[in-house]
């Protein structure tokens, strides 16, 4: 058996840890599981792409490995929860980046030129990598606020972007007609493709740039798969297919759960925004001592977490909260909306780490009909994903976005610090609710003192 025979053979075996890593996934129970399996299967992929003859430095590979794990393991460690769709922005860019090098280097290898197709993968990887790095590095800016987040646009836009597309179509086929490393239309095709990444992402505004991050991560799939053609291997026109098609699946269940389509995302900044209708009415406080009563005496309590959970750090102390009252003889459910928090599955990833139980956790779905059965719906730091104005005004911006409906329980504790809007900067009528409780507060403290109230 050559060894080129057994590199493939320990791709395909690569390719199936991907599929059935991916599949483990999708339920929190098996996670964990799926995520060795998906890293297992990179491992065997990296060794087996370390036997092709063609390796010209071995130090250059592991000083890369090393350095690479060490940036890895710090991010892992150092990045908050509430940073990681930064962090997921700049992972994509730098996917981006590796297959536009990796597409332009193969021009250096051998001595004759390359055939047509191998030129247009070439370009595609320059391409698609261009787009991805640049577009990443301004949906991290944004994100992270170190640029303005408004959506950004100026007179001329789309005639620009459509001079910039014909630039990069011209470019890429003269190129592909003459694949040389020297030729000036790959240098105008990597310097257009970069521009493209940054007209692309600066019209959007930083409210969308979660499913901009999701869709560039299906980019820098494409961007991989595109590259695995260039140098001929197998294992990256796999993986960068998955990570293409997963990214792009996970993009169209983001904009369901929002209402919108992927155009509206992608292009709303060219056009005018709808301003909902000003909420107004009473708020109702409520103590803590005051909510521990309403709680002592409840029978069904369902808490809906959201972002606020996350920056307040209040998993623990919700599950906490939740088996005092279970103890109590209370019927506790943790309902979850899909976009809840600011990156797909963020809430199932910290209730999991707070160890609250699977059968315990509910869809939006399968909450919303009983809803009216729920005693007391505690809000946890979410307000857009409760935000009533989404079902009942046609005005508001996030108008037709399904929401967990909590003003339709008997009663609903509210736990954030103000009344300050959301994510959507919508106000949120829930707070003036007939049967809403304010429970003002960062929700960690606000939860630890109703606790104490059991305690006492
Ligand atoms: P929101 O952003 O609507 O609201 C979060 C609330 O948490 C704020 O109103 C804030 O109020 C409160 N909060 C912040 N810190 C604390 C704290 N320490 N203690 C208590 N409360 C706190 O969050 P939701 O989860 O309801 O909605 C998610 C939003 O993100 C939706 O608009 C969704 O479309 C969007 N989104 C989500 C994505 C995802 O993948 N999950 C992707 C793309 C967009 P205050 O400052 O008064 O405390």
């Amino acid at each position: 058996m050559s060894i080129e025979l057994i590199a493939n053979l320990a791709y395909i075996l690569a390719s199936a840890l991907f599929i059935f890593g991916l599949k483990m996934l999708g339920s929190p129970a098996t996670a964990r599981r799926g995520n060795l399996f998906s890293s297992l299967g990179m491992l065997i992929a990296v060794v087996a792409a370390l036997t092709d003859q063609q390796i010209v430095s071995f130090e250059v590979i592991v000083g890369g490995i090393v350095l690479g794990s060490i940036i890895g393991a710090l991010a892992a460690r150092l990045v908050a929860m509430t940073s990681m769709p930064e962090m997921v922005a700049l992972f994509n860019g730098s996917g981006g980046a590796s297959s536009l090098l990796v597409g332009w280097a193969t021009l250096y290898v051998g001595s004759e030129a390359i055939p047509t197709f191998t030129a247009s993968t070439v370009a595609l990887a320059i391409l698609i990598g261009g787009v991805t790095l640049t577009g990443s590095l301004i949906a991290y800016g944004k994100l992270s606020e170190r640029i303005n987040s408004a959506p950004w646009t100026f007179a001329g836009q789309r005639i620009f972007n459509g001079l910039l597309l014909a630039g990069i179509v011209v470019s890429a086929v003269l190129f592909a007609m003459n694949p040389t490393p020297d030729s000036q239309y790959l240098y105008a095709l990597i310097v257009l493709a970069l521009v493209l990444g940054v007209m692309a992402v600066i019209p959007i505004g930083g409210a969308d740039m979660p499913v901009v991050i999701s869709l560039l991560n299906s980019y820098s799939g494409l961007a991989a798969c595109a590259a695995g053609f260039a140098v001929n291997n197998n294992v990256l026109i796999v993986a960068g297919s998955l990570v293409g098609a997963s990214g792009i699946i996970l993009t169209n269940i983001m904009c369901k759960a929002m209402n919108r389509s992927l155009a509206n995302v992608l292009f709303s900044g060219f056009g005018s925004h709808k301003v909902a209708k000003a909420v107004e009415g009473e708020v109702k406080p409520i103590s803590v001592e005051d909510a521990y009563y309403i709680l002592e005496a409840a029978s069904n309590v369902c808490f809906v977490p959201g972002y606020g959970m996350a920056v307040a750090q209040a998993q623990h102390v919700v599950k906490e909260l939740g088996q005092i009252l279970e103890k109590n003889g209370c019927e506790v459910s943790y309902a979850i909306h899909p976009v809840a928090g600011r990156m797909p599955g963020h809430m199932n990833v910290l209730l999991a780490e707070a160890d609250v139980p699977y059968e315990q956790l509910v869809e939006m779905d399968d909450i919303n009909p009983r809803i009216e059965n729920v005693d007391v719906a505690i809000v946890i730091g979410a307000n857009d994903v409760v935000n009533p104005s989404a079902r009942e005004d046609s005005d508001s911006p996030i108008y037709g976005m399904p929401i967990i409906n909590v003003d339709q329980a008997r009663t609903v504790f509210v736990l954030k610090r103000s009344m300050a809007s959301g994510f959507s900067g919508v106000d949120n009528p829930l707070f003036f609710g007939e049967n809403t409780r304010m429970l003002f507060g960062d929700a960690k403290e606000s939860i630890s003192g109703v606790i104490s109230e059991f305690g006492n």
